[in-house]
């Protein structure tokens, strides 16, 4: 039976020294003429569209659609130089496990994030990783994280002409978010704690495993072969 590897982006894949932020930032200022307050806002495991809604709300700024999309394309248009000019990497093992999954023929990735489709694509290009993944669900299909997973299995099961079955499904993140959003659509959970949350956080959510890193892609792929 063939299994689905859905991976989140930033903290899981890569690190991008803060190039999204930076870039928020850097493209609300442009747009509004001052610097922005991020100090209360819980970006992580968020999606683009929510953090642009939230941002706009917090400071007095009509939340529309008009806003939202000026907001994200300036926020693109910047992303570009921040990725480019922040110190940022691939996280341990992570090219090891693309690659080793990629070859595998019981297996499929795909994206499962909270980027922007186009966002992902100048991040994972940036970090040479954009090519293993054919298909996922971003930002752009909902604001709210939790309903990504239907558009992942769709287009998993569009691309690969196989219906994926969720329990051999399994959801990537570094955040409790990403649990979340694994555990709706009935998918297998691993949180790794290379973002802002440890393993003790990642585990009070219950995934199926949590993991420091994935220096160790033999373990990682234990826990898909043994589900
Ligand atoms: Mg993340």
């Amino acid at each position: 039976m063939k299994k689905l590897i859905l991976w989140d982006i930033d903290g899981t894949l890569i690190v991008s020294g803060r190039a999204g932020i930076h870039s928020l930032e850097r493209a609300f200022e442009k747009l509004h003429g001052r610097k922005p307050d991020f100090s209360q806002l819980d970006v992580f495991g968020r999606t683009d569209k929510w953090i642009a809604q939230q941002v706009l709300a917090h400071h007095d700024l009509p939340a529309n659609p008009e806003n939202v999309h000026a907001y994200l394309e300036a926020y693109l248009t910047v992303l570009h130089e921040e990725v480019r000019a922040r110190p940022g990497r691939l996280l341990p093992g992570i090219l090891e496990l693309l690659e080793t999954l990629h070859h595998r023929p019981d297996t499929a990735q795909g994206l499962l994030t909270g980027n922007l489709q186009r966002g992902a694509r100048i991040k994972l290009e940036h970090y040479k990783v954009w090519h293993y993944f054919a298909f996922g669900a971003f930002g752009d299909d909902s604001p709210i994280r939790n309903e990504l997973g239907p558009h992942a299995l769709r287009r998993a099961k569009e691309r690969h002409a196989f219906e994926f079955a969720p329990e051999r499904t399994f959801v990537i993140g570094d955040t409790p978010h990403d649990i979340e959003c694994g555990k709706i659509i009935g998918a297998k959970t691993i949180g790794v704690a290379t973002g802002k949350y440890s393993v003790p956080d990642l585990l009070a959510h219950q995934p199926t495993a949590a993991f420091t890193d994935f220096a160790d892609p033999a373990a990682f792929l234990r826990v898909i072969d043994g589900a």
